[in-house]
């Protein structure tokens, strides 16, 4: 993403050199050897010192203080800033003030194993029923256990009454989704011949959550926390990925900083090479 942002790292500033035959450049680079048999040294030397013309005008804007490289960690700065002020507003965002819920009693708690797999349970005068959908392959057995499907039972029903307005939609929404594990965590113990639970009350479909303020469902998962994690998480690796790259931006113009005296040492070296040949 970084890289169609910004352009690829190798494409700097600095234009690529000539063709060495390219027609119509220096009037100098054309002139031929004066010694036939040299034509082919002279060429080789003249490319050369292309190259190390075009290296060292890269090594020169490495070391000015405005540069391409610059620019483009200036740009990941500004990225990472952002993403570290994401991070801030995350974990300082609002909470929204959960409350235990009375310990109403959940009754008659029933699953028929047989198929179709079916769930019931009261709470208060809800009453709830799941039953499982069958799937069928094309060889016509059963597939893997399918999802229970509710048929009866209001969820928003169970929200206590001074449960304040701001709340009610978030915890409706909650005990629909708690319910829901409820009744698959019952199908799965029948299933596997575990014992049913006992003494399940209203609350322990809705136990405060006190890392979000929240609620935890009867699994004691928290949708509201695995989400912030999950954000979290995402902010982070969006962070590092920059962080390295902007590393790999210092690294790079380093690199061409460093490599000055070299450059500039093969540059008068081709051409004083050139002049000789020129001059013969
Ligand atoms: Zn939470």
């Amino acid at each position: 993403m970084w890289k169609r942002l910004f352009g690829r790292r190798d494409e700097t500033e600095t234009p690529a050199p000539p063709p060495p035959d390219a027609p119509g450049g220096d009037t100098r680079r054309q002139k031929p050897a004066s010694d036939p048999a040299m034509q082919g040294r002279l060429d080789a030397l003249r490319r050369r010192r292309d190259m190390a013309a075009y290296d060292l005008e890269r090594s020169e804007a490495a070391r000015r203080p405005d540069n391409a490289w610059r620019e483009r960690m200036d740009l990941l700065d500004q990225s990472l800033a952002t993403i570290k002020a994401d991070l801030r507003a995350l974990e300082s965002e609002a909470r929204s003030g959960s409350f235990p819920l009375p310990e109403t009693p959940v009754t008659s708690i029933n699953v028929n194993p047989r198929e179709p797999v079916s769930v019931e349970f009261t709470i208060s005068a809800e009453h709830f029923r799941w039953e499982e959908e069958v799937d069928w392959d094309q060889r016509g057995g059963p597939v893997v256990r399918g999802l229970l499907r509710q048929r009866t039972g209001r969820a928003a029903a169970l929200v206590p009454a001074e449960t304040p307005p701001g709340l009610r939609d978030a915890l409706a929404r909650h005990l629909e989704a708690s319910t829901s594990v409820f009744a698959h965590d019952l199908r799965d113990r029948v299933i596997n011949g575990e014992p049913l639970p006992q003494e399940v009350t209203l609350a322990d479909l809705a136990r405060p959550c006190p890392e979000c303020g929240g609620w935890r469902d009867w699994r004691g998962h928290c949708d509201a926390c695995a989400a912030r994690a999950f954000r979290r998480q995402t902010l982070q690796g969006e962070a590092t990925r920059i962080a390295e790259e902007r590393d790999a931006e210092e690294e790079d113009r380093y690199k061409w900083a460093e490599r000055l005296p070299v450059a500039r040492k093969r540059l008068a070296d081709a051409e004083s090479e050139i002049a000789q040949i020129e001059q013969r």
